[in-house]
Parts: C-alpha cells; structure tokens; sequence
C-alpha cells in the first residue's frame, strides 16, 4: 500500500513503524475471509483490510471522520486471525496499537464510554475489586431487563457463579515440588480477573507443576499483564500494570534463576512474549522486558518441554474433548496442535469443532464494550461448539471459557483435564 507521509511525520517512532507495516498491505483482500467482524457485519470498514487502510488515513491526517475510523477500530476483536491469514505478514496487531494510540489522542470518547471502559479496566485488573463487583453483578442480574442496555450488556457476560477468592498471589509464595531435587524452577502468573472468577485454574497448574517436580514462584507484584487495560485503550493503566509485572519478576531474577515463567492465560502470555517489544524505547525496563519476554511460555508449551509424565488411562478414556483454541493463543502465539497433543496423550479422543479459527467474541473486555458483534460469534461459537458432540469443552483461556459457558458440555481449561488425568481431582465442573 502506498503511503503519503511527510518527512517530519516519519521522524516519529510510531509513524515510521506504521509506515513499513502499511508498505508490506498489498491490499489482496484474503483477510477479510477470515475476520470475525467482517463476517459479522459485512462493512468493509469492519475488515481488516478496510482498517488497515482507515489506519492509514487517520495516521496521515487525511481521514474523513476521524470519529467513523475510530469506531471502526473500536469494533476490531484484535483477535489476530488476519494475522494468521496474511500472505504478506503484515503486522497487524502492532499497526492497530499505533493506530488506537493515535485516535485516543485525536477524539474524545463520550463520558459514558470514557467511564465504562476507566471502571471495568481498574476493577477486573484487581483481585479483590473484580471480585467484589461479581458479588455485585449476581445480585443485580435479575433487575437486568430495566437497567441501560449497555449495564445489562455488562452484566450478562459476568459468570453466572463463581467459587471463593483465589488468594493465590495474595503475598510472594512458591509452592515447592516434594521430589528432590527440582527439575525447574518457574514464576507463574497469578493473573487478575482469572483470581475472581476460576481459582481452580491457577490451583491445578501449580498441582500438576509440583508434580511434574517443578518449584512454582508466585510474586504478589506479578498479578496483571495489562493486556486488560491494554485492549480497553488505557495506555497508562496498562504501562502501570506492565512496568509492575517486569520489576516483580525482574527481582526474582536478581536473586534466582527462573527457567521459565509460565501463563495460563493465552491472552496475557501473548501480552507478556511481547513486552521486549511494548518497551524497547523504554530506557529504564527494556533489557528487562526483553529478558521476561524470553522467558515466557504458555503452560502447555513448558508442559511439553518438561513432559506430560505417567497418566491414569481410566481417566480419558470413553471421553472426547472439543478443542477451542483461544485467538490469543492461535493468532497472537502461534500455538496450534501443541494442547491437542497434550490433551490426546492424556488419554482423552480430542476434535476442533467448525470454523475454529473464528474467535468466540470474548477478547478481554470487547464482550462488554460491543455486545451485539460479541452476541453474534457467541451464538456461532457455541451452535459450533454443540455440533461437534464432544463430552468436554477444553480452552486455555478464561475469557473464552466464560464466553462459551452456555455450550451445552462444560466448558473447562486445558490443564484441568491434564492435571485430572496425572492424579489430580476431577475438574469441579465435571463434577
Ligand atoms: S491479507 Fe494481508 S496484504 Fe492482503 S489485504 Fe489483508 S493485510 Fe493486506
Ligand atoms: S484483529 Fe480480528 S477483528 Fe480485527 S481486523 Fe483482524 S481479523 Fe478482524
């Protein structure tokens, strides 16, 4: 794609990158095949390539309606499937940062959306806040139906239930493997809204690590990626978040050796493989960004790494588990066959429903922010999820878990199932 910068607008870092990533566009189209909004709206504005190019306008100073470009990029899941889709690898998800950076700055959001979005990112990005604001959505979802559309828009994608507070992550802690010596030792992302809503995740990662003869270092410091705050257009918040994250690892560092550090969240461990890059102009935190980025792996990547070790074939077998691959994990990571392996190698019989690659409308808080779109690849998701007959749903993101908890199997996350099938309890929602 042709681009019209001036020589002082490509002075600027952001431009200048923009300006590559907007050069490799051949604007061939093959994206918008496989763009859930697009799909969803049929508005070229809505597809990639349609953004890619009000990107571009925007960037230039040239666009028409600056407020029509940015509701355009509003309703963009960055769920990365064009990513994935693109022959000429344009780096898309980079792009749209610049762009919403610059609209952010350009237009002025509607208070309401100014206080929706400030109110979800500060209270989900908290333990204690997102769980306390659950309490309050269960109570007030009856009212729902004479509450403004877009509160009981909120209040419908809250889990209908959710067990006790995961205090995992409350203080500094590792939780030491009884064999001796260590195979490894790594940090794990104790996560924020995951704590509120499913504390059973972080509990069977840490099981089946110690397990596996792993030591798992959780830093109270490291809790939020900032990807919430991130795709809620908080630049600051999410800045805050990160920074807090790369210093409370960076410190563990000093004083040990970690060999990985691990998430089970595919939408903050593709946030976290990307912090060498979010801060490389960061005088202060780029070398450490960089070295935490190095560092991070899904949990199935380091499942993988280490071993899935003996399984109980009892527990698999008969039982079939419908795969969701998270966008994150898919588009943003590129992990692909790896949790289906795990997962068959448990003993489970394991299939992808249809269209898998189109995301399931969760992506971090776009459910509340854009419900009708989200409503759409929901129902999608979830007819897919029911035709394709398995006993299980397995995921490896919480967003998506939560999205998809209407599908008629339950929906669980991944290391569940294989923390289940290596000795550990049978997942609660199986029970
Ligand atoms: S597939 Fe790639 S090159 Fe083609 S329009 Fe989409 S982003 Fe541009
Ligand atoms: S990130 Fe997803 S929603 Fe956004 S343009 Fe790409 S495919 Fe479409």
């Amino acid at each position: 794609m042709q681009t019209r910068f001036t020589e002082e607008q490509l002075a600027t870092p952001d431009i200048a990158r923009a300006d590559d990533i907007l050069r490799k566009c051949v604007h061939c189209g093959f994206c918008t095949a496989t763009c859930p909004t697009y799909l969803v709206t049929g508005d070229e504005r809505d597809s990639p390539r349609g953004r890619i190019w009000l990107i571009r306008e925007l960037l230039e100073g040239k666009a028409e309606d600056p407020e029509v470009a940015g509701h355009h990029l509003d309703r963009c899941l960055t769920c990365l499937s064009c990513m994935s889709t693109c022959p000429s690898g344009v780096d898309y998800m980079h792009l749209a940062d610049i762009g919403r950076r610059h609209a952010a700055q350009t237009r002025k959001r509607p208070y309401f959306d100014r206080l929706i979005r400030k109110v979800l990112v500060e209270v989900l990005s908290r333990r204690m806040l997102a769980y306390i604001m659950l309490l309050l959505a269960s109570f007030i979802r009856p009212f729902s139906g004479i509450l403004p559309r877009r509160i009981a828009a909120m209040l419908k994608v809250a889990p209908a239930s959710f067990p006790r507070l995961d205090r995992t992550g409350a203080k500094d802690n590792i939780f030491y493997t009884t064999k001796t010596p260590a195979r490894a030792r790594v940090a794990m992302l104790a996560g924020c809204a995951q704590r509120a809503i499913d504390p059973d995740i972080n509990a069977a990662t840490i099981r089946l690590l110690n397990r596996l003869g792993v030591d798992v270092v959780v830093r109270k410091g490291a809790s939020c990626c900032g990807a919430l705050a991130h795709h809620g257009g908080d630049e600051t918040a999410a800045h805050d978040r990160m920074s807090e994250t790369i210093r409370a690892w960076s410190n563990e560092l000093r004083y040990r050796k970690l060999d990985a550090i691990v998430v089970n969240a595919s939408g903050c461990g593709t946030t976290v493989k990307d912090y060498g890059d979010a801060f490389r102009h960061d005088s202060t935190l780029a070398e450490e960004a960089a070295k935490i980025s190095s560092l991070a792996l899904d949990i199935t990547e380091f499942i993988d790494r280490i071993g899935l070790g003996p399984i109980d074939p009892t527990v698999g077998e008969g039982k079939t588990v419908t795969y969701h691959s998270a966008c994150s994990m898919q588009h943003g990571q590129r992990i692909r066959s790896l949790p289906k392996e795990l997962l068959g190698k448990a003993g489970f019989s394991v299939r992808e429903p249809a269209e898998s690659h189109i995301c399931c409308g969760s992506a971090g808080i776009y459910n509340a922010l854009q419900p009708e779109i989200s409503q759409d690849l929901q129902k999608r998701k979830i007819a897919n999820l029911d035709a394709s007959g398995g006993d299980i749903v397995a995921a490896g993101n919480l967003g998506c878990i939560n999205q998809m908890a209407g599908a008629k199997a339950p929906v669980v996350h991944t290391i569940e199932l294989l923390d289940w099938a290596t000795g550990g309890p049978k997942p609660r929602k199986l029970r």
